[in-house]
């Protein structure tokens, strides 16, 4: 009926909102026909959405979305004062360059120039973003088309999948397989590998891209320079590109080393470096992120963000320029925060493993990152099961532990496709980016826990 009434009318009374009177021609607009363009599960499923709500409503230690609830560095807090009130900034209260505030375009060129070895230009191989989910956005937006595959290695950050699918891609899925520790060992997240020849026969005619996330949210895992290598070669012969999440690259472990794949033969021409200023500088609020790469590539992805957000926020940009310029003077220095942060999360790691090994849960230690994940399965009598239930045992698992313990964690079968979430159902994932304090009540919930499963 609507239709009818022509497009000037039709977009006068949709703008109106269905005022005056017109109603009724409106809400057989509603049901005439869909108003979603490219169909996704609704925004209610999602884990963030889940189990941020469950957290909030149940939790007495959250160790569930990955954020740190410590203060970020004092010198950064003061840049960011600086940007925000000082007397001569008051430009910093608006636009800057769209691709980019300029001191930080140039300070990011300067580091990845340097951590790549090769000349970078700021204007051209560097584009700030809202975030690192806007560069990822903006990668599957501007290479992504109908018909395109995507490989994906799962567990993933669960944004990969509905990205691709909006842009109009098809995921192709890949698992790191669990390899058993040696005797008497806890497991590692570097016995989660790929199988070469498996990852081999995921690549095709119509494979697009491949999504890197090193290390890896949820596992940790620090992919070695021969996994490198090996998805490297496979990019190099297939032509595709690699989209390479890279935010936490400075939180690695035990002397491991973070290993960029655009610095490998052949992969910078292919490769978009995605980075995070939340994970970097512990401010996850400030969403700064960034894209290292390319023109041919970033070109792009320009024109995705100059005809979507546009712009982030000009005096976050300012602030984290400062970190980094501070950050470039005191660079491999033992007060650099990318030496002090790792070593001090390194400590947390390990006070959670403690904590977990205690109780019976089996922790895989963490090459890098903030995440932990562990074993469930000695858990499962304690948990009362639902019978015949589509949610994964993980995830009621983790609902039953936040609602009657107080303690949220993150089911890792979210971290996995719809077909293979089954497969991985017995971990949960654990942020230990927290307080010494928020870890001792954790482990006071975990103490207490194994008290009562022991107790007669
Ligand atoms: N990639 C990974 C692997 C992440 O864990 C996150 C964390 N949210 C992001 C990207 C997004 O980062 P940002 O908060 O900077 O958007
Ligand atoms: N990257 C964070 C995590 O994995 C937060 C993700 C989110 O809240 N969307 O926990």
């Amino acid at each position: 009926m609507l239709r009818r009434v022509g497009p000037f009318l039709r977009h006068f009374l949709l703008e109106r909102n269905c005022s005056a009177g017109y109603s009724s021609y409106c809400s057989e607009a509603k049901m005439s026909r869909p108003v979603q363009a490219r169909r996704l599960e609704g925004v209610d499923k999602n884990i963030w959405v889940e189990f941020v709500k469950l957290a909030a409503t149940y939790s007495t230690v959250n160790l569930g979305q990955g954020f740190p609830d410590f203060p970020p560095p004092e010198f950064l807090k003061e840049a960011f004062s600086r940007a925000v009130s000082g007397e001569e900034e008051h430009m910093l209260h608006q636009y800057t360059r769209a691709f980019g505030h300029p001191p930080l375009v140039k300070i990011l060129a300067q580091l990845f120039g340097k951590l790549l070895g090769r000349d970078l230009d700021p204007m051209t191989n560097v584009m700030v973003t809202v975030g690192a989910y806007q560069a990822l956005f903006c990668c599957f937006q501007a290479f992504i088309d109908e018909g395109d595959e995507v490989i994906i290695i799962e567990p993933f950050f669960d944004c990969y999948e509905p990205m691709v699918k909006m842009a109009g891609g098809t995921p192709v899925y890949i698992p790191l397989r669990p390899k058993a520790p040696k005797e008497g060992k806890l497991m590692s997240s570097a016995d989660w590998q790929l199988d070469p020849a498996e990852l081999a026969s995921k690549f095709s005619e119509q494979t697009k891209a491949i999504v890197l996330n090193s290390p890896n949210n949820p596992l940790g895992k620090v992919f070695s320079r021969g996994e490198l290598e090996l998805i490297a070669d496979l990019c190099v012969k297939h032509d595709a590109l690699c989209i390479s999440d890279e935010v936490y690259e400075w939180l690695v472990y035990d002397g491991k080393q973070h290993i960029r794949i655009a610095s490998l033969p052949g992969m910078w021409d292919r490769t978009v470096i995605i980075g995070s200023a939340g994970k970097t500088f512990s401010v996850t609020g400030w969403k700064v992120g960034w894209t290292v790469g390319p023109n041919r590539l970033l070109q792009h992805l320009r024109t995705v963000h100059q005809n979507s957000v546009y712009h982030c926020a000009t005096a976050a940009q300012d602030a984290v320029a400062k970190g980094f310029q501070r950050e470039l003077e005191h660079y491999g220095k033992p007060d650099s925060y990318f030496v002090q942060l790792p070593r001090e999360l390194q400590q947390k790691r390990d006070q959670l493993v403690q904590s977990l090994v205690a109780v019976g849960m089996k922790p895989i230690i963490p090459e890098g990152t903030y995440f932990l994940v562990a074993d469930i399965s000695e858990f499962k009598s304690e948990v009362p099961d639902v019978p015949n239930s589509d949610e994964p045992y993980d995830s009621r698992f983790a609902k039953w532990m936040v609602k009657n313990k107080g303690l949220a964690a993150i089911p890792l079968s979210a971290f996995y496709c719809g077909a293979h979430k089954d497969n991985y159902n017995t971990f949960i994932r654990f942020c230990f980016a927290k307080e010494d304090a928020t870890l001792k009540a954790a482990d006071d919930i975990l103490q207490r826990w194994k008290l009562e499963k022991t107790a007669p």
